[in-house]
């Protein structure tokens, strides 16, 4: 039987295309610029394996120009340009990627940074523009050509004049609609933005012409308008820099230009990671909290790279709930991507340098704390909580991750403590690591639980947060001590003879304690005689696992 090709209505399926791939229309300038980076890519690679090619960076760029009275947008590069059957192939053929194959034929490996790969980025354009035309000169090839295209009635190829090797893109933007603006993509602040926020680290000066009001020479309240030649990127990547170049005034820069926060970050991690995933990353432990921080508004993420251009402004998965706090961003080679660079097709890579990361924040905490411990504690005030409901959730699984880094305050040092510290001081006999629970500090000190323990030299952690009991009930013990409430009923402190007496003294006094128990219906178990207070005459104590402190905050709950 005959096998048949698959028909496609490409001029239905361009329309589709255009209209659903992309969410935002901005990532046509991506695109296009991605494209003509990839075209001096291709020169700059073929350089390296042609003796007679040589490859001067002054003379590869990008340039973009805009043109209100003819609506026009022209992109420029002096990249490899293209053959008529390279325009026919690459333009003509939606999904048809040139520079994929490029990669594959050039037997690409690391270093190749290529962008394209699925062929259809190109056409993106017809977003914004009603009509586009390439003008192109292939290297090594005296003629040019000239492709154009309003988009669904298909294509025109004839040959043409250019006088350099490279390619000329030239969209005529749409009118506005009522829904719809697309003047914006003939203003240079609108262009130059776009540029920065996708492009900021294409590899090669992408320039545009700039006007600007600027005080007439020699005088001081005249104004003339001046164009200038900028280039708009930064080009090269503050994390692909050797952190040796780099001091602490570049990464708080960076900081404060990409918005991170307005404070002074603690502190940053530079990853240059080459292992079963090659990535680079730059992040930030803020110093305070964002307003919104513990609200449901707040979005953790990382800006995500792929070879340098942005794909996604948060990207969630890169980081646990409890380091939500951390800002920053990643840039990979070996990330497979969705066909519209929005999303990623596989998330094992992701996975990978997502556990990674968590544990370099870990360690940069832990050194935080052990090096610079009030810079440590002033981040504690902002983000200890997150850490300890980071304990609570997820039944404990985080309990390695996070137990080194939490702090309480103790009873004898009377400030933060870590586990660590409480445990190496702990006396011989002393079995358990106390703690009491209570609104402040000043309340708990005056809670008649804590007599007999604090009596006994054994230093109690005083919790103060709704969560902090929850948590080391998930974390179950630190270093095999498990914790213990000094208002549970067995405080597991090895009876004296005065607790000996208090039994036989409940023994006496049985009918007088059982009546108190009557008149107390439903509000207490049992009264007992104790020996474990010292000043007050009373206090209450709980048997079980569930403290008086969690039950007032289970209670309050809504359910
Ligand atoms: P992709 O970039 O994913 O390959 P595109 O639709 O963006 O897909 O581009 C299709 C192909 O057209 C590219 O692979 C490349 O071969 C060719 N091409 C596009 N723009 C240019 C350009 N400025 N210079 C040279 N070739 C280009
Ligand atoms: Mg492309």
């Amino acid at each position: 039987m005959e096998k048949k090709q698959f028909q496609a209505e490409s001029t239905r399926l361009l329309e589709m295309m255009i209209h659903s791939i992309y969410t935002q229309k901005e990532i046509f300038l991506r695109e296009l610029i991605s494209n003509s980076s990839d075209a001096i890519d291709k020169i700059y690679y073929k350089s390296l394996v042609d003796e007679q090619l040589v490859f001067d960076k002054e003379n590869y760029f990008i340039k973009i120009a805009v043109n209100k009275d003819t609506r026009t947008l022209t992109l420029t590069d002096t990249g490899i340009g293209m053959t008529q059957d390279e325009l026919e192939n690459n333009l003509g053929v939606i999904a048809k990627s040139g520079s994929l194959a490029f990669k594959k034929e050039n037997d690409a490996k690391d270093g190749y940074n290529i962008i394209g790969q699925f062929g259809v980025g190109f056409y993106s354009a017809f977003m914004v523009a009603d009509k586009v035309t390439v003008i192109s000169k292939a290297l090594g090839s005296d003629t040019g050509y000239k492709w154009e295209s309003s988009g669904a009635d298909g294509y025109t190829i004839e040959p043409c004049h250019k006088d350099l090797v490279g390619t000329e893109i030239i969209l005529e933007i749409k009118e506005n609609t009522e829904e719809e603006n697309y003047d914006e993509f003939l203003e240079e602040y609108r262009l130059k933005a776009i540029i920065k926020k996708y492009s900021d680290f294409i590899r090669y000066p992408i320039k545009m012409d700039i006007t600007q009001h600027k005080p007439k020479e020699g005088s001081e309240n005249e104004y003339e308008q001046v164009t200038e030649e900028q280039i708009v990127n930064s080009m090269v990547p503050i994390w692909r820099k050797n952190k040796s170049e780099l001091t602490t005034e570049d990464y708080e820069q960076f900081y404060a230009s990409k918005h991170y926060g307005f404070d002074k970050p603690l502190g940053h991690i530079h990853i240059n990671a080459d292992g079963a995933v090659v990535y680079q990353a730059i992040l930030y432990i803020p110093e305070s909290m964002p307003f919104d921080y513990y609200s449901k508004e707040y979005e953790k993420g990382l800006e995500l790279y792929a070879n340098g251009v942005l794909i996604m402004n948060k990207c969630a998965d890169l980081l646990p709930d409890y380091f939500s706090f951390v800002k920053g961003m990643v840039d990979s080679e070996s990330l497979s991507l969705n066909i519209s660079r929005e999303m990623l097709q596989h998330d094992r890579q992701l996975k990978l340098i997502a556990k990674n990361i968590t544990s370099k924040i870990k360690s940069q905490l832990q050194s935080l704390l052990k090096t610079e411990r009030e810079k440590y504690e002033l981040f504690y005030k902002s983000f200890g909580r997150q850490l300890k409901y980071g304990m609570y959730s997820d039944y404990g699984t985080h309990k390695e991750t996070l137990q080194d880094l939490l702090m309480f305050y103790s009873s004898k040092e009377k400030k933060l403590v870590t586990l660590q510290e409480y445990v190496e001081r702990m006396p011989e006999d002393q079995k358990y690591i106390y703690y009491a629970s209570g609104e402040s500090i000043e309340r708990i000190e005056k809670l008649p639980q804590t007599e007999l323990v604090s009596e006994k030299g054994y230093e109690i952690l005083y919790f103060t947060d709704d969560v902090d009991e929850f948590a080391i009930k998930m974390m179950m013990n630190y270093k095999e001590k498990e914790f213990k409430s000094v208002s549970s009923g067995d405080l597991g402190i090895e009876p004296g003879e005065e607790e000996k007496a208090a039994e036989a003294e409940n023994e006496n006094n049985k009918d007088l304690f059982d009546y108190m128990a009557s008149l107390l219906e439903g509000k207490v178990k049992a009264v007992k005689a104790s020996k474990r207070l010292k000043s007050h005459p009373v206090c209450l104590s709980t048997e079980g696992e569930v403290t008086i402190e969690m039950e007032k905050i289970l209670n309050a709950m809504p359910n």
